[in-house]
């Protein structure tokens, strides 16, 4: 306090206070609210606000009724967490089940993804659940197809490379990447840029309209070039709204 600084209190089933882990004889929903309120209750008593509490577990099911439950009882932010969720793939799956659900409810502050690799990928994976949600947006939000054997150019290739190309840009853009007329026309349309894969050529979309084809020549790159001058263009836009504000 007398340094300005905030604290969380963090709860884990893994980690309960031994006389509760006597009382429910094993970590519960009730376990975790238990500890955060008498911690709560603590920081109150000091006349101290600045907090925010978390009750984490690695089971889904249990932090997911843990963060319902202590919602009901505390006005403090929640810092939501499945701990200890895994790898880059299990953890983010596990994830996205727990916190999705806590956030469509409007449970929920701030967050961490916790996962057994790069924790830049936490930071990833933590904005694209809320870009998902549309809690935030900044950045390129692609909406791309499967890929099938009627793909007019390589899907996957040219989404996993234009995703790390255009990590960087910040405003936020709907852009979709589709392999063939079956669906990419229609998805096209909706996104502010589109790809629409095609024979002899590919066909782009600019703000839902057919605007030029490119071949499959340098595709990627040609691609970057063209979100990269949308988002530019985007951004203008933007500032001039908040300018006018
Ligand atoms: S849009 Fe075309 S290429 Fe993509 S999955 Fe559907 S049918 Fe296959």
């Amino acid at each position: 306090r007398d340094r300005g600084i905030s604290m969380r209190i963090g709860v884990n089933a893994g980690s309960l206070e031994k006389d509760l882990q006597k009382k429910y004889g094993e970590p519960t929903p009730a376990a975790l609210v238990e500890s955060a309120l008498r911690h709560v209750d603590h920081l109150d008593r000091l006349d101290f606000q600045e907090f925010k509490v978390s009750v984490k577990a690695s089971d889904v099911f249990m932090a997911v009724a843990a963060y319902r439950q202590l919602a009901k009882e505390i006005e403090q932010p929640l810092h939501l967490g499945i701990t200890e969720a895994g790898g880059l793939r299990s953890g983010t799956v596990k994830s996205s089940v727990g916190l999705g659900a806590l956030l469509m409810e409007g449970i929920g502050d701030t967050l961490r993804i916790s996962l057994a690799a790069d924790p830049v990928e936490e930071i990833k994976v933590g904005f694209d659940l809320l870009k998902s949600l549309r809690l935030r947006s900044k950045g390129v939000n692609f909406i791309a197809c499967p890929s099938c054997s009627r793909q007019n150019f390589d899907v996957v290739a040219t989404m996993n490379e234009l995703e790390n190309r255009v990590d960087d840009l910040l405003t936020p853009l709907d852009v979709a990447v589709i392999g063939c007329v079956v669906n990419g026309p229609g998805e096209a349309r909706e996104a502010e840029l589109g790809l629409t894969g095609g024979s002899p050529q590919n066909l782009i979309y600019i703000d839902g309209k057919p605007a030029s084809k490119v071949t499959n020549d340098n595709l990627i790159d040609q691609l970057e070039e063209l979100i990269r001058n949308k988002a530019a263009e985007k951004q203008t836009q933007l500032d001039q709204l908040l300018a006018k504000d």
